[in-house]
């Protein structure tokens, strides 16, 4: 299991309200002429996506949703290499913590946006603190 980072590292950016430990939430957002439209919100067990899985979906919603043609589908997956099509459009993908005990996963392209939130330490996922009042 990674190392839990500090408190300060979480974005609390955009929780999925109803994450819960044992799914994963996939999610995408278009830029639309200055707003940020979201376009796509599922859930799935994550019994059921490996991760290699899990990332190729990720940029299929990306390239889906940005309105790619055949051939940036297919000119995105070359590799560096010299010779033929230059390798274009080029995803972006990082790792946060948008809040404790989980993991997000984030791929991008052009105006859209899509990731993934697991929650990979249940033990530390929204935990509610119950303060026991004085009578
Ligand atoms: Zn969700």
């Amino acid at each position: 299991m990674p190392k839990s980072p500090s408190p300060d590292m979480y974005t609390r950016h955009q929780f999925c309200p109803d994450l819960k430990p044992g799914e994963k939430c996939f999610r995408v957002q278009r830029y639309n002429e200055g707003n940020f439209d979201e376009t796509f919100h599922e859930h799935v067990p994550s019994r059921r996506i490996s991760l290699d899985s899990e990332i190729e979906v990720l940029r299929a919603l990306v390239g889906h949703c940005d309105g790619w043609p055949g051939t940036f589908i297919l000119n995105s997956r070359l590799n560096n290499r010299r010779g033929g099509p230059s390798r274009y459009p080029s995803i972006v993908s990082h790792v946060t913590y948008p809040e404790a005990g989980v993991l997000r996963r984030y791929f991008s392209s052009g105006g859209a946006t899509a990731w993934s939130d697991t929650v990979i330490a249940p033990g530390s996922f929204r935990q509610q603190v119950f303060v026991r009042r004085k009578r």
